[in-house]
């Protein structure tokens, strides 16, 4: 069998990966072998010769992702015995076998020590989609590993790791090898049942042309809390894409709903998911425009507002940017919503973390210039776990405001 190729660490930078942590900052090398490729797995060793761990090696800030502190062979079992444990996570957290809802997310990165992989599950269908050359490279595995773990419940998988990988997806440097192979695509099956069911409401996803993985599976506790305040409400959901808050909203009696979404492809999907809810007898409308432009002219209607944008900054060097245009967002929303308003305001930016949030939203209030309470913090539900030894994994953000 051959050697697993060793990384050696400068002196003092084991205490890291000791306690758990699954990044190897590039800083921290003092020796890596000169033929290494990008997505090779290797072994992580202390500058006294003590192992750390085995992770996928790739150029740059993040130089190694572990995904093993104790010393193992990467093969197929190694893999299946991953995903099953992720597998046994959500079976124990009620997700795997329930009747309202057969969509969650199976493996979220760090959070299931699987650094680089993310497996959302659609009623059948299974999307990957890698953000690390190494876990690219494995994905044949993951296949067999979830056949063996769903059985024939296992209708087809969607590799969507262009977005993720390529040029266009994360600054991740990609070889000019992996560029000319990387394309979306089954890789079992041909797509099956598109209709999902997440806590009784129906959604149809579009994997294949939609956008993360086809859906934003982390608002589901979320949307529950929504439609608990929704009841006689008119209500706004702001940067709705599929239109998940719209259609809990409505179920649970909103008066009225608007969903806005700069996207067209995103509004059908919402008219469309609308549809399936309620046929044609729902008061609904939807709208293409631009979020800040119609809670400008328009947030005076409303009794309550979503307001889920885009992660506005991607990395540190725009975070400044983001937190200034969550509070320019937000204030346009506190200062229009009627007395006694309910706001749901999120955020997704990782490098904007919640008390940074917290303060963009604290500054919105005072240009908004009213009384506002806050009613709950919110975050991501228990399918993106987040470890202990990775806060960097929290990313969802989020705060009902009461508006005064
Ligand atoms: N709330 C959604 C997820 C929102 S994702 C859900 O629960 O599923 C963010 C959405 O914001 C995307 O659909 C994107 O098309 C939209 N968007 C981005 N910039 C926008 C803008 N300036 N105005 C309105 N929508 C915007």
């Amino acid at each position: 069998m051959n050697e697993i190729p060793k990384i050696i660490l400068n002196s003092g930078k084991e205490e890291s990966p000791k306690r758990f942590h699954p990044w190897i900052f590039s800083g921290a090398v003092k020796k890596a072998p000169e033929n290494i490729k990008n997505g090779d797995v290797v072994e992580v060793y202390s500058s006294k010769d003590a192992y750390l761990g085995t992770g996928h090696y790739q150029k740059g800030s993040i130089m190694v992702r572990l995904f093993s502190f104790n010393k193992i062979v990467p093969d197929v079992a190694f893999w299946k015995a991953k995903i099953q444990n992720a597998y046994n996570y959500r079976q124990s957290i009620g997700l795997t076998n329930n009747a309202n809802t057969n969509v969650y997310r199976l493996v979220y990165g760090e959070g299931d020590g699987l650094p680089g992989l993310i497996i959302d599950f659609y009623n059948g269908t299974v999307v990957i989609q890698t953000h690390s050359i190494g876990m690219y490279r494995e994905r044949h595995l993951f296949v067999e590993a979830l056949k063996e773990i769903y059985g024939d419940k296992l209708k087809s998988v969607y590799d969507k790791s262009k977005e993720s990988l390529g040029v266009s997806g994360t600054k991740i440097p990609v070889d000019s090898e992996i560029e000319s192979e990387l394309k979306n695509g089954y890789l079992f099956g041909t797509g099956s049942e598109k209709e999902v069911l997440e806590n009784g409401h129906k959604f149809s996803i579009d994997w294949e042309e939609g956008q993360k993985t086809g859906f934003f599976i982390d608002q589901r506790e979320n949307r529950k809390l929504v439609a608990q305040y929704a009841p006689n409400k008119k209500v706004l959901d702001c940067f709705c894409y599929a239109g998940g808050f719209s259609v809990y909203a409505l179920k649970a009696g909103a008066a009225e709903v608007h969903s806005v979404d700069s996207s067209k492809a995103a509004i059908k999907l919402t008219d469309n998911n609308i549809n399936l809810n309620f046929g044609g007898a729902a008061n609904h409308t939807s709208h293409v425009a631009d979020a800040f432009d119609f809670l400008g002219k328009n947030a005076s209607e409303y009794d309550m507002m979503i307001i889920d944008p885009p992660a506005f900054a991607k990395h540190r060097d725009a975070r400044h940017q983001a937190v200034m245009g969550y509070r320019r967002l937000n204030a346009l929303a506190i200062k229009g919503i009627k007395p006694g308003g309910i706001i749901f305001t999120f955020s997704c930016s990782q490098v904007v973390d919640k008390y940074l949030f917290h303060g963009a939203i604290t500054a919105a209030a005072i240009d908004a210039g009213r009384n506002v309470r806050i009613v709950k913090y919110l975050s991501h539900p228990a399918d993106h776990p987040i470890s202990i030894y990775h806060p960097e994994g929290e990313y969802l953000k989020g705060m009902i405001l009461f508006v005064e």
